[in-house]
């Protein structure tokens, strides 16, 4: 039995198909000048055939429902990015590359450039940018896509590492789950598994030295686990429980639009994680956005984004909110999270280094940029502003003062800015969490990033999946300590949400809900089984598992609480889910 991490829930049964890693052959031989405008000719063409490929992955997925066009639309851009086509067209005019080398050079460049970053979402970019290139090269050599192999029936398929577009292309034939080596649940491989529904098992360490393409494979990542060669018992058992989560995924895709309401009436709000200035659609059947991640717009761009350029932003995010609010977290940059045009000083240990508010109020200016262009979008719906990384009532002070300064600034110049923006710290280092009652005292509001908080309270790195099973999002120590942050805030009557990972985990979130916590945030694929578990359950009941999971003796006593609760009020065809219906 081989263990992973389960990115995208559901269990797969299939036969295993191997993805061979596409080997472009590039020519690196010299043009003369005669042969050079071909060169241009053929790379022009592939990215016209890249293109429509694009496009068509593009239209499966809008078919399937899936809604992840935006990574392939991101994909667009990089693919008709006009500095790296004037580069690329240089290398093949100017110094005589044939087409492949010209494409495989710049991209490899502008990849290498961002793909050492320590931060996750960054390195996501180098890994769409070698998506891009790969899907450059194949167009050139005239090759289209591998297909599967589903002579034996739906795949289990496997590879070192998924890009995005593959996982697409996968889901448009036979495959009934993904199985990787490599990747995190926040990679965008992954997003696009939980789009589509598609079940998948990431970070499974001896997952190439044990797959052999056409054996049978039982993929389980609710359990986080893949078995090869199963007996026949066990392949039938496993058909059950693959039954049974295909029907939990449809039932729950019914409260795809519910408010989450408990059985006894205490409504809990549904918030969005984002960092697009293009809001989802679900924005409309959800309270506002919990979690909007402004670093999305300072890496998207080649030069620090301006006050005016942020503003524009910031204020089209808010229009689409129409009046909801719009948590707007400040720039979480730092040494792990380079912006390659922003070089920022090396260090050992950047996760414990200069990042986010450190490095914001190391570097007035930056801040007072954001912090200016915040203010003003103000003006334009419900704004509210959060400081990352507070470690404590030092940093909330000074944050606080330097956030309010720049209002009064903009007021003495007769700009507009909204005249009730609450100010909140995000709480993901312990210390902050330990003194939530302090921080519940001078904060409008605070929000809980359990991501970084289980990094810190284990020590266990979020960016290596080998230490993630040190770092349990189900840990009741971590659920003690969400419940003391809950307290804290109820006895000031001040908001506190989650909009990490763990607000957005169904089994999770009944905790939370029982702990205290009214607000969740997360992305648009788990919103349907958290409103599920919510409106089916009571509040008592809720508290009452919080209390279990909080006394539980060891990580699998809780877990078993959470699965065995989660399982009970879940169960379809009781409890009036035939009254909730999807629009
Ligand atoms: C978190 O740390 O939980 C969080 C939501 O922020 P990020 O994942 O962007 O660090
Ligand atoms: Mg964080």
């Amino acid at each position: 039995m081989l263990h992973g991490i389960g990115v995208s829930r559901g269990v797969a049964r299939g036969v295993v198909y191997l993805e061979r890693p596409f080997e472009p052959t590039i020519c690196r031989a010299q043009c003369g000048p005669d042969q050079r405008p071909a060169q241009a000719e053929a790379y022009c063409a592939a990215r016209a055939a890249a293109a429509a490929g694009l496009e068509a992955l593009i239209d499966a997925l809008q078919k399937r429902g899936a809604g992840q066009g935006d990574i392939f639309a991101a994909h667009r851009e990089i693919l008709m990015d006009e500095a790296m086509e004037e580069e690329i067209l240089e290398a093949i005019c100017q110094q005589g590359a044939t087409a492949g080398a010209a494409v495989d050079d710049v991209y490899r460049a502008y990849a290498g450039r961002i793909a050492r970053a320590k931060d996750p979402v960054i390195r996501e970019r180098a890994k769409d940018l070698d998506d891009v290139r790969l899907r450059l090269l194949r167009a050139l050599e005239g090759k289209s896509d591998p297909a599967l192999d589903t002579r034996n029936g739906p795949c289990i398929a496997v590879a070192e590492e998924w890009l995005p577009s593959q996982i697409a292309r996968l889901a448009a034939g036979a495959v009934a789950g993904v199985a990787s080596l490599r990747g995190t649940a926040t990679c965008h491989a992954a997003i696009v598994c939980q789009a589509m529904g598609l079940p998948a098992l990431f970070g499974v360490p001896e997952l190439l030295d044990q797959a052999r393409a056409g054996m049978r494979a039982v993929l389980d990542a609710e359990e986080g686990t893949l078995l090869l060669e199963p007996d026949e018992a066990q392949w039938a058992g496993a058909g059950e429980r693959e039954q049974r989560a295909r029907q939990q995924a449809e039932t729950a895709r019914r409260y795809a639009r519910q408010p989450a309401v408990t059985t006894d009436g205490c409504p809990v709000e549904i918030c969005l994680n984002t960092g697009a200035a293009q809001l989802p659609p679900e924005i409309a059947f959800c309270d506002g956005v919990g979690l909007f991640r402004t670093e999305f717009l300072f890496m998207e761009q080649k030069h620090l984004p301006d006050e005016e350029e942020q503003y524009q932003a910031y204020s089209a995010v808010l229009r689409q909110a129409a009046g909801k609010p719009v948590i707007l977290r400040t720039l979480d940059i730092g040494a792990d999270k380079q912006l390659e045009y922003y070089p920022l000083p090396k260090e050992d240990n950047p996760a414990l280094g200069m990042r986010a508010l450190r490095l914001c109020l190391d570097r007035p200016e930056l801040f007072r940029t954001q912090l200016r262009a915040a203010w003003r979008a103000s003006a334009h719906g419900s704004l509210w502003m959060m400081f990352p990384m507070v470690a404590g009532l030092e940093d909330w002070r000074r944050a606080k003062a330097f956030c309010l300064s720049m209002r009064e600034e903009l007021v003495e110049q007769g700009c507009a800015v909204g005249d009730k923006v609450p100010l909140g710290a995000m709480i993901e280092i312990p210390s902050a969490a330990l003194d939530a009652d302090r921080l519940a005292g001078e904060v409008d509001f605070a929000s809980v990033g359990t991501n970084d908080l289980c990094q810190y309270l284990f020590a266990a790195d979020r960016t290596n999946a080998r230490v993630a099973q040190y770092a349990p999002g189900h840990s009741p120590v971590l659920m003690r300590l969400m419940g003391h942050m809950a307290q804290a805030f109820a006895a000031r009557a001040k908001p506190l949400s989650v909009c990490g990972e763990l607000g957005g985990d169904a089994r999770a979130a009944a905790v939370l809900v029982g702990l205290g916590y009214r607000k969740l945030s997360m992305s648009p694929a788990n919103m349907p089984f958290v409103r599920q578990v919510i409106c089916r359950a009571g509040l008592e009941e809720l508290q009452q598992l919080a209390r279990r999971v909080c006394v539980a003796a060891d990580l699998q006593q809780a877990e078993e609480e959470m699965q065995r609760f989660y399982q009970a009020v879940i169960q379809p065809a009781e409890k009036g889910d035939a009254e909730c219906t999807q629009e």
